[in-house]
């Protein structure tokens, strides 16, 4: 008989964990079940438990004891940045599939890495970009392949979201920086929208704060004369919003890459406008049933761990073209796979939590 249920431990329980990912798990039920936790705060391990009935708690020192327990299949990574590759390939090599939050890793040695650890231990291994299950993200890709704003030529995003000094994303030790935490989204979508990798890049930072840059600008050129560029802060009020422009048409995406929040469509085409809102969504329970179905039937997940390189490469190319001042060009890389609407789940959305010795980036939190 095959398993129907795939038991997971949940590793961090810091703002994203306690307010996205642990509650996911009730919209989640038909393959996904949450068997453990693994914090280090006590208080956490003890309210989260309870909260959630859950099984097991580990503190990170008993990891390999959760990974070996034969109590979880797979692991949701909510460290910080700098620990997913060491916590992602303790799973892989212990037999236990991972599901990582993005940015994959902070180099591609890394995600390569990891890649290869989960291939030798014959694991799955997906990186946690939830906007790849999410209709407006989907859609905008289905728009910009269908023709419909004729060729996309033009990408630009404004991502800002405030951020707090001492948060993991202002801390050079916990891999910060606005393109590791924001940068990122804006890279995704570019290369989503033009089903293409860029093949040289520029960007400027600006400002300090707390330990990294402020604010950066970039400019990625893809093959076919084609242009993205975007800026991303954490030291403005919250914007997130792309537009893309073809030869006939524009799509406005604003918010584009929020999670608490309904997305909004204004597509363009030859001077006429049409708007869409997209009601706010668990998109996080869809990226848990997603991944316990590809374990089950033994299907490759897709973001993989090549979409998450794919992002890594130009995040690195861009901060090297900000420290040199000049545009750096990237090798070839060739992607098959693209988010496609095939690829949607809806779940409705979950009740914002109260949290536990946890902070969003702008502060707010217990
Ligand atoms: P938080 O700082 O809120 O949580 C990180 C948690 O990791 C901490 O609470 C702590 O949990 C644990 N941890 C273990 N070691 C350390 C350390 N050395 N320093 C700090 N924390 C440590 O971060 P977020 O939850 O906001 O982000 C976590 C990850 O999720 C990041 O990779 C981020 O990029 C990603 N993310 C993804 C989002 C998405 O939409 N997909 C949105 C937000 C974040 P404990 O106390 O339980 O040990």
């Amino acid at each position: 008989m095959p398993k129907r249920l795939i038991r997971y431990a949940v590793v961090g329980l810091g703002h994203i964990a306690q307010v996205a990912v642990l509650p996911a798990f009730g919209n989640a039920r038909r393959n996904s079940r949450l068997a453990a936790i693994v914090s280090g705060d006590p208080v956490k391990r003890e309210a989260m438990q309870q909260k959630y009935g859950v099984g097991q708690a580990y503190a990170y020192e008993d990891y390999e004891r959760c990974l070996a327990s034969g109590e979880i299949d797979a692991v949701y990574i909510a460290l910080p940045n700098h620990l997913h590759r060491e916590y992602a390939e303790r799973a892989a090599r212990a037999g236990v599939h991972v599901l990582c939050e993005k940015p994959m890793a902070l180099d591609e040695a890394d995600c390569e890495s990891m890649a290869a650890a989960a291939r030798v231990a014959g694991v799955k291994l997906m990186v946690a970009y939830r906007l790849h299950f999410e209709r407006a993200n989907l859609e905008a890709i289905e728009t910009a392949r269908s023709g419909r704003i004729g060729e996309p030529r033009l990408f630009n995003s404004t991502f800002v979201t405030p951020v707090v000094p001492g948060n993991i994303r202002v801390r050079r030790e916990t891999g910060g920086g606005v393109l590791w935490d924001i940068g990122i989204y804006c890279i995704n979508a570019a290369r989503s929208l033009f089903s293409d990798e860029p093949v040289e890049v520029g960007c400027t930072t600006v400002g300090r704060h707390d330990e990294i840059e402020e604010s950066v600008s970039a400019w990625l050129r893809f093959p076919n004369e084609r242009l993205a560029t975007f800026t991303a802060s954490f030291g403005a009020a919250k914007v997130s919003a792309y537009r893309l422009v073809g030869t006939k048409g524009d799509l406005a995406v604003d918010p584009a890459y929020e999670y608490a929040k309904p997305l909004k469509h204004r597509l363009t085409i030859d001077g006429e406008q049409r708007e869409r809102r997209f009601a706010k969504r668990d998109q996080f329970a869809p990226e848990l049933l997603y991944f316990s179905d590809c374990i089950l039937q033994d299907r490759d997940p897709e973001p993989s761990a090549e979409e998450g390189l794919a992002d890594v490469r130009v995040i690195r190319a861009l901060y090297r073209s900000a420290g040199s001042g000049r545009p750096v060009e990237l090798a070839p890389f060739a992607r098959r796979e693209r988010p496609s609407l095939e690829q949607e789940i809806r779940r409705p959305p979950i009740d914002k939590p109260q949290v536990v010795h946890a902070q969003a980036p702008s502060g707010a939190g217990g």
